[in-house]
């Protein structure tokens, strides 16, 4: 009988730490992996940034009213602070600085061939003809041109079309035509998703 205790003891002593020793860098094994998995994962391309730091969505792309010359919006309207610094959403080259009795004071880049995004209504124009980086000031927030208060018309043209910004930046919509490139958000609140409960106000 001591006999075989003697024996089971270091038996099952032996059994316990081979548990320990199984179950522990398994454990350990499976929570990195997952989380490498995810981490090392393709990221997407470093998208637009917003072009002003805090706004207001007013008008949105496709919106219908006598505001407009063409009896539609064909732009994305940001409020802000007369003076707000209006930063390229996008890299591009400053292709046309203009006044427009619509638009007011108005910078042109061309992100990519036939692609051009407008910044309109600005105050001032920080930028001359040239490459400009994303994130770059390219002006101020202002109220030049037909305008009802301060702030930034943002319009996308595709071959010189009108397009959707919201759709054509930040996220488009699978099957939108025109919308090209698929590039995502680098501001969260940017996203469409988050956009869409601003169009009540
Ligand atoms: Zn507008």
């Amino acid at each position: 009988m001591r006999a075989l205790v003697r024996l089971a003891v270091p038996v099952l002593l032996a059994g316990a730490l081979t548990c320990a020793a199984l179950g522990e860098p398994a454990a350990a094994a499976v929570a990195p992996e997952g989380g490498r998995e995810m981490v090392l994962g393709p990221r997407p391309a470093p998208g637009p940034v917003a072009p002003v730091a805090a706004y207001r969505i007013s008008g949105r792309f496709g919106d219908r009213g006598r505001l407009w010359r063409l009896g539609h919006h064909t732009g994305l309207d940001f409020v802000a602070r007369y003076g707000t610094p209006v930063r390229a959403v996008t890299g591009g080259r400053v292709v046309k600085l203009a006044w427009n009795p619509s638009w007011g004071r108005m910078v042109i880049l061309e992100v990519s061939p036939g692609v051009t995004v407008w910044y309109c209504h600005l105050s001032h124009v920080l930028v001359k003809i040239g490459d400009v980086a994303r994130g770059q000031v390219l002006g101020r927030i202002g109220t030049s041109g037909n305008i009802t208060g301060p702030h930034l018309h943002l319009e996308v043209r595709v071959k010189d079309r009108p397009t959707d910004p919201a759709t054509y930046l930040w996220g488009a919509a699978p099957g939108t035509p025109g919308a090209v490139p698929r590039w995502y958000p680098a501001v969260p609140i940017m996203t469409v998703a988050a956009l869409a409960p601003l169009r009540s106000r």
